[in-house]
């Protein structure tokens, strides 16, 4: 069930690698209008910054990690706004806001990278290429096959040495990893699995979208949850309303 990228070591940096470039066209474009620009992040940061994203690093990363390259190509013009898009198999990849805002809770203001990383829900991959700017290592499991394939592809060109992409069952967790500075779920389910809270670093910190169960009129709508595991026990706090897909046990 463990897998291990072996990714081509080939390029240096995210959004770097030199692209083979089409003949120029006969009219010049303009610069910066195209989606390997790195102005069209630019522009999608400064509408991070506006919403309250703040942390230097996390901006820094999601400026660096090329959104399109991880969504099917007709879609690939809508990889800049602040949307979530299908990326088969009835999944969707985050929007932007809610990647930034979940890494810059995971990262709780620190001035240092984090260490061991584990993401619940690799999906294409992306946020996955964003935490491993964030962080020394990153753990991302995926229980769909067909996703963890497509992000293994996704990914293969950045070589991204400290991303390990795991196929299985993320309730779970993953022990050998374990323990984590940081757990972070890009899929809600009822409760957090107890395998998150065990795995946790002590001083770590977990964030994840948790299905409300007051039985009233919020059940089942989705709270984010960040939660701090302190030598005086887990302090939780629960944050703003959300919407994931559902976290689901077993693997296909
Ligand atoms: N971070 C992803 C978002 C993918 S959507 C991205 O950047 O694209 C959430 C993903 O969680 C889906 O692909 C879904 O299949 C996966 N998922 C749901 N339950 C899971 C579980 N128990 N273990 C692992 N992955 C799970």
């Amino acid at each position: 069930m463990k897998e291990r990228p072996s990714f081509p070591a080939r390029v240096q940096g995210l959004g770097e690698q030199p692209k083979p470039r089409p003949a120029a066209p006969a009219i010049a474009q303009p610069q910066g209008i195209g989606l390997d620009s790195g102005a069209v992040r630019q522009r999608m940061v400064d509408k991070l910054m506006a919403l309250g994203v703040r942390d230097a690093a996390v901006l820094e990363a999601m400026a660096s990690v090329e959104r399109h390259r991880f969504v099917d190509s007709a879609l690939a013009n809508q990889a800049y706004e602040d949307t979530s898009l299908p990326i088969g198999l009835g999944q969707t990849i985050s929007k932007p806001s809610v990647v930034a805002r979940m890494a810059e809770l995971l990262r709780n203001g620190s001035s240092q990278k984090l260490g061991r990383v584990l993401e619940i829900g690799t999906g294409c991959g992306y946020q996955a290429a964003v935490l491993s700017q964030l962080a020394s290592e990153v753990y991302s499991m995926e229980r769909l096959r067909g996703l963890h394939d497509k992000a293994r592809a996704n990914l293969r060109n950045l070589f991204l040495p400290n991303v390990h992409l795991l196929f299985g069952d993320g309730m779970l967790g993953f022990p050998q990893g374990a323990p984590y500075a940081g757990i972070i779920a890009a899929a809600g389910g009822e409760a957090i699995p107890a395998a998150w809270i065990e795995q946790l670093a002590m001083g770590g910190r977990l964030v994840a979208p948790v299905a409300g169960s007051d039985g009233g009129q919020s059940a089942g709508q989705q709270v984010l949850m960040v939660v701090d595991k302190t030598p005086h026990g887990l302090r939780q706090t629960v944050l703003e309303a959300v919407h994931f897909v559902p976290l689901k046990s077993g693997f296909a």
